[in-house]
């Protein structure tokens, strides 16, 4: 657990338990541009709530999985993904759980906090940045991704984990430890994926769909990015503008990968890849080497993530977003 949590909304997983245990009606949502962590993380959930045994006052259980935007291509094999929805249906709800979010905008404009009246928000989350937004918070700091937090609320929960649910899960674990090798992958890592595997799950499957899989546009992509790579002191960086894009064959999520790519580079600390949005905004992706924490830097941008991976998403033009964050990259950087 975060030992920073406010003490009044920290909740412990057995609390949460005993709340989604006795509720009919659940509405969960997860992060905007969703990753695998964020989709595997919900549609996980999803599984592991219909495991559990019906309330004696109802015939089913009803739960809405929700997120702003449609899952990527690559994430379309997850089972139950076709019933994602992208709007919230009609309330009431009993309870309301966010997965994988650091605050309440991450989750888009789909989460109306004022529509639901009593219904506790439960925040099930590991990113260091989490602004405990709900009214009963888990941040494990600690889990390299949410999908742990879910296994050890279906264990809080004693629901068992069914292979639809273990094949979600272990793409989160899959996707954000980027197959085992971040910095933060425990041995506890390695035992929940066992875990998951012995529950039916394929772990070279799962790297081959969810994480190595890249559409040849993505490929053109980085072609264009890195020809216009920098190395400023021990700072690696490089932009994703709006022409590169097009010029590619308009990838969607082209850039995913990148940042973590351009750290390969020994003289590297600390790496940015700064996309060109047609909003005008520009999207920041920061990865560092232990030691130099960019989770820092994306909060004081307004967004958030982990020591060694984070983002941001603040005003361009591309050249001012530049000049503003680079200094303080290089600081961190050191
Ligand atoms: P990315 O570079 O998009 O793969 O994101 C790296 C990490 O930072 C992930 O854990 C994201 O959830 C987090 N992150 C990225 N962008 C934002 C944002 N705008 N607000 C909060 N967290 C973010
Ligand atoms: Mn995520
Ligand atoms: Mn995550």
């Amino acid at each position: 657990m975060n030992t920073s949590l406010p003490a009044e909304r920290a909740a412990s997983l057995a609390e949460i338990a005993s709340v989604l245990r006795r509720a009919q009606r659940v509405l969960a949502f997860c992060h905007i541009s969703p990753d695998g962590d964020a989709i595997g993380s919900l549609l996980g959930l999803g599984w592991i709530l219909r495991e559990l045994p019906p309330l004696p006052t109802a015939e089913t259980r009803q739960i809405a999985l929700v997120c702003a935007d449609p899952p990527l291509p690559q994430l379309s094999f997850l089972p139950g993904a076709e019933h994602l929805l992208t709007a919230s249906p009609a309330g009431p709800w009993d309870a309301i759980v966010a997965v994988d979010a650091s605050d309440a905008k991450r989750l888009g404009s789909v989460f109306r906090p004022d529509d639901y009246g009593a219904a506790p928000i439960i925040v099930l989350d590991h990113h260091v940045t989490n602004l405990h937004f709900g009214a009963l918070n888990y941040v494990d700091t600690r889990a390299a991704a949410t999908a742990q937090v879910v296994v050890d609320l279906a264990d809080a929960l004693e629901a068992p984990i069914t292979r639809e649910a273990a094949v979600c899960l272990l793409t989160g674990l899959v996707t954000d430890t980027l197959s085992f090798r971040t910095s933060n992958t425990t041995p506890e890592v390695m035992r929940t994926a066992a875990r998951l595997m012995e529950a039916g799950a394929n772990v070279s499957e799962i790297t081959a769909l969810a994480l190595n899989r890249r559409p040849l546009a993505a490929i053109r992509l980085w072609a264009l990015a890195l020809a216009a790579l920098q190395l400023d002191g021990n700072v690696l960086w490089t932009q994703v503008t709006l022409a590169m894009r097009e010029a590619a064959g308009s990838p969607q999520d082209g850039e995913s990968g990148l940042a973590e790519y351009l750290l390969n580079a020994p003289e590297a600390r600390a790496t940015a890849i700064f996309s060109e949005k047609t909003t005008g905004a520009v999207e920041i992706s920061f990865r560092s080497r232990p030691g130099c924490d960019v989770a820092r830097i994306a909060l004081s941008l307004g967004g958030g993530g982990h020591p060694q991976a984070a983002g941001c998403t603040i005003p361009g033009p591309l050249a001012d977003a530049q000049a503003r964050v680079l200094p303080l990259l290089h600081r961190a950087a050191g």
